[in-house]
């Protein structure tokens, strides 16, 4: 366990989150070998169900269908799943899912985070998934800190992509090429059986942010118009020992 190997944790409010807004990234990090975890807080399973709800399905099974369509889309991705059924709609920030992050940090070492931006007017669950995501990593990093592991460096944090950017104050400041990884986004967004509705969505979304990668990376680095990408904000400054 070493800050020297790459590992990617994302902390996910709801179990499709992880799927429309970074499954890119995820997929290109276990094609390169490297560790991808991700942590679903809750199954979505209050606020972002709501054909199961229509469908007269129970809380119990939807959760348990949700889950499986995590699992199945994790896999896809050809990444680590865990579900800390912490609840959504309210998805409540506590002491007890911070230490289960920092327990997570810990654990998994990462070398990258993704999680939420931390303003979202349309869903309270992501910023405060965010803020959680968040407090974990500074506690993770405090040699003091309670918990199992070695104390946490200082993994970059990234927010992914909000379902309605400008409203959630998200200015992407990375632009991530994640055409090689575009087909493992695909099969595992038609994992997500109960959102369905944003499969093309997110397939456009991807051939947008695709187009904006292009033009900013300008025409020697051999994007075409087949890019696809996704778009990130850096939470924290990068370090650099040369601007480039
Ligand atoms: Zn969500």
């Amino acid at each position: 366990m070493s800050d020297s190997q790459p590992a990617l944790l994302v902390v996910s409010a709801h179990a499709g989150d992880f799927v429309w807004r970074a499954g890119g990234a995820i997929a290109a990090a276990a094609r390169r070998g490297e560790r991808a975890v991700v942590v679903c807080l809750s199954y979505g399973e209050r606020g972002e169900s709501a054909r199961a709800w229509r469908e007269g399905k129970g809380l119990d099974e939807i959760k348990a269908m949700r889950r499986g369509e995590a699992e199945d889309a994790a896999a896809a991705l050809g990444a680590e799943v865990e579900f800390f059924d912490a609840g959504d709609y309210p998805l409540v920030e506590s002491r007890e899912v911070v230490d289960r992050l920092v327990r997570l940090y810990r654990d998994v070492s990462p070398t990258v985070v993704l999680t939420h931006p931390l303003a979202d007017p349309y869903n309270g669950d992501h910023p405060a998934a965010a803020r959680m995501a968040l407090d974990a990593r500074v506690l993770a990093q405090a040699i003091g800190y309670d918990a199992p592991g070695e104390p946490l460096g200082a993994p970059p944090v990234f927010f992914f992509e909000p379902h309605q950017p400008e409203q959630c104050d998200f200015k992407p400041n990375v632009l991530l090429d994640i055409t090689d990884a575009f087909a493992a986004k695909r099969k595992a967004m038609e994992c997500l059986a109960a959102q369905q509705h944003m499969w093309d969505y997110y397939t456009d979304l991807a051939a947008r942010r695709g187009v904006q990668l292009t033009r900013n990376a300008g025409p020697n680095l051999g994007f075409t118009t087949e890019t696809k990408g996704e778009a990130y904000m850096r939470y924290y400054p990068q370090v650099a020992r040369e601007l480039a």
